[in-house]
């Protein structure tokens, strides 16, 4: 079970670009590293493309499951953005969260994007920390 994640200033660089050049569409990815720590962030595109809702495009999402796989690494987190806020897993995240990893959720206030990470499981949604260093 994965209780926190470790991101590089980067990598969450590379989110916020993705999740913002999307925008209005929600966009999402995957993370992937080992022990916490995350060494990729592979985006993923939104079937969808929605404004409330993603679905990950499956020949995207397999290939890049492989290639994890193929990497060594671990699927660590899926990560996607509500441009319109808000900044906590909706029911639906909770319902159809399918994989024991952190969701991250890229959220848009005023202020700019903001990540937060949550633990679903049991359809309870739970808050981790994101560290980014
Ligand atoms: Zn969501």
């Amino acid at each position: 079970m994965i209780r926190s994640l470790v991101l590089k200033r980067k990598q969450l660089d590379e989110m916020i670009e993705h999740v913002d050049r999307c925008a209005p569409i929600e966009a999402c990815g995957l993370l992937a590293g080992r022990d916490s720590r995350v060494d990729c962030v592979i985006t993923v595109r939104n079937r969808e493309q929605s404004p409330v809702r993603f679905v990950m495009d499956p020949i995207e999402q397999l290939n890049a499951l492989e290639w994890i796989d193929s990497s060594g690494l671990e699927l660590l987190g899926i990560f996607h953005s509500h441009p319109a806020g808000p900044e906590t897993a909706s029911p639906t995240d909770i319902q159809q969260a399918a994989y024991p990893v952190i969701h991250v959720i890229l959220a848009k206030g005023k202020d700019g994007w903001r990540a937060r990470g949550f633990w679903i499981e049991h359809e309870i949604s739970e808050e981790v920390p994101l560290y980014v260093e």
